[in-house]
């Protein structure tokens, strides 16, 4: 059992078992709506997901046909893709609590990554971040 949330913890998540397939996406959709250069996906049962918060679901948006995204509808958080046809919930990676098991192990769309994503890690800003409080 692992927990999930969005940033504002209006929705927390849970979910159950093995995380299956976790990979990196480029794609079109994820970067624009991520705001970065790839998304992490952890795939999870999807009859074994709760949404523990009392009406605390995600707002569904399609971007596909069979294909929805749910996003926290106060802080916008991108938490969860699901395909009609499949048993698979992807979680994004970054919303768990606890990362263990989440290393990629391939990268999606890798032809639209930004090229520079060969860095793994880029080096330190040339000017100091402001501190957050
Ligand atoms: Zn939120
Ligand atoms: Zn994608």
């Amino acid at each position: 059992m692992r927990s999930g949330r969005c940033e504002c913890e209006n929705i927390v998540y849970q979910v159950q078992g093995t995380p299956d397939d976790p990979h990196l996406c480029s794609c079109r959709h994820e970067t624009r709506i991520s705001g970065g250069p790839a998304v992490l996906w952890v795939g999870f049962r999807k009859d074994g997901l709760t949404w523990t918060v009392p009406g605390g679901e995600p707002t569904w948006y399609p971007t596909w046909p069979t294909l929805r995204r749910g996003f926290c509808p106060r802080c916008g958080t991108h938490l969860v893709s699901v395909a009609d046809d499949s048993d698979t919930i992807m979680v994004t990676g970054f919303s768990l609590d606890d990362p263990t098991g989440t290393e990629p192990v391939g990268h999606s769309h890798r032809e639209e990554a930004a090229p520079w994503m060969t860095i793994t890690l880029a080096p330190e800003p040339l000017a100091p971040l402001p501190t957050s409080p």
